[in-house]
């Protein structure tokens, strides 16, 4: 495998509970799964989104990948090394590697802090530059690599626009030369026209250091715009992956469509498609059978009964439906198409 297909990072069965707030001290029956078995891979350079409803699991994952929330079960790798089984020095050591951007660039830097500190604190930490006018030199590069005047240094964020605040963030993410960025719904607290000029920002950044991203997202336009591959998660679980053309021009699972229906076109005058109908229910109470069955406009008998798995649909998809790969024994419903011809083994 060359170095290119090989995945920087690789995540195998990974889960993640947490206790009903209200429900005692988070025995069997109190605690959600918000992450229920999950495999993803990122390849160098490459931008995979992870798409879902809110509360789908997906910031969670993220989360994981970069060991910001520790995985109740389930392994991480980066760049080989297995980062769930790593602590202390060497954790720290390998964290120069991947970093996070996170939503909100209101509450994700620090109001007491100057600019230059908050960017300059991973150099510090990892050692970079020889002395502090080196990391104030490298401070001014980074604030210009990310479109803010190096005199931003000696600003407080609250001086900042929202956007600028993000310039900030990402400055601080790419301070140590990352290669793999967890970009967690990056521009959804920004305004459309400042939503663009933050995602150029990280495409460009992807173009000229080879980033890899997480894209976290639910906003679907941004995502065809910006990732390669998409996969697509329903109550902590993957249910549909694939290079992200072809998933939009062509959702295999019911719930893709559903999510794609609800997305509101760009063009002018187009009017606000219905949201998706129903409620995610939440892991805790997650249904038997395919969990999407109670919401699902094309359920047949299969479903409330069996559990379709994440299984390959050509080289480069995956899907988790009974229409795509019915159970032995049981035919689609009249009319359903075959999509599921047997195939190589696909993944996120
Ligand atoms: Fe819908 Fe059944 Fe497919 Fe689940 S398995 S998405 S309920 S058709």
């Amino acid at each position: 495998m060359t170095d290119a297909a090989r995945p920087l990072v690789e995540a195998r069965g990974l889960v993640k509970t947490f206790a009903l707030p209200g429900t005692g001290f988070g025995g069997g029956r109190d605690r959600v799964r918000a992450v229920d078995g999950v495999d993803l891979e990122v390849r160098p350079g490459e931008i995979l989104a992870l798409v879902g409803e809110s509360g789908c699991g997906k910031s969670t994952t993220g989360r994981m990948l970069v060991r910001l929330v520790e995985p109740d079960a389930g392994t991480v790798r980066f760049d080989g090394v297995d980062l769930t089984a790593i602590g202390g020095r060497e954790l720290r050591r390998m964290r120069r590697q991947f970093q996070i951007v996170f939503q909100d660039p209101y509450g994700s830097l620090n109001p007491r802090m100057r600019v230059g500190a908050i960017v300059g604190e991973p150099l510090t930490i990892h050692g970079i530059g020889s002395s502090r006018a080196e990391r104030r030199d490298l401070v001014a590069a980074l604030l210009e690599r990310v479109g803010l005047e190096p005199s931003a240094a000696a600003r407080f964020p609250h001086e900042f626009s929202g956007g600028q605040r993000q310039r900030i963030g990402i400055a601080r993410a790419i301070a140590c030369s990352p290669r793999f960025v967890v970009a967690d719904e990056p521009v959804s607290a920004l305004d459309p026209p400042v939503q663009a000029q933050i995602v150029n920002l990280l495409l460009d950044l992807r173009e000229n250091l080879g980033l890899a991203y997480l894209f976290v997202a639910h906003d679907l336009r941004l995502v065809r715009h910006v990732a390669d591959r998409t996969a697509v998660m329903y109550l902590g679980r993957i249910v549909e992956t694939g290079p992200t053309e072809a998933v939009f021009a062509d959702p295999l699972h019911p719930y893709t469509r559903a999510l794609l229906a609800s997305t509101p076109s760009a063009r002018p005058g187009a009017t606000t498609p219905p949201a998706l109908a129903g409620e995610p229910l939440s892991g805790a109470s997650r249904p038997g059978g395919c969990a999407f069955h109670p919401r699902c406009p094309e359920a047949f008998e299969a479903c409330p009964v069996i559990e379709p798995g994440l299984l390959p649909v050509g080289a480069t998809r995956a899907a988790a439906c009974h229409l795509v790969h019915p159970p032995a024994g049981i035919d689609r419903p009249e009319g359903a198409s075959d999509r599921g011809e047997t195939n190589p083994r696909g993944g996120a």
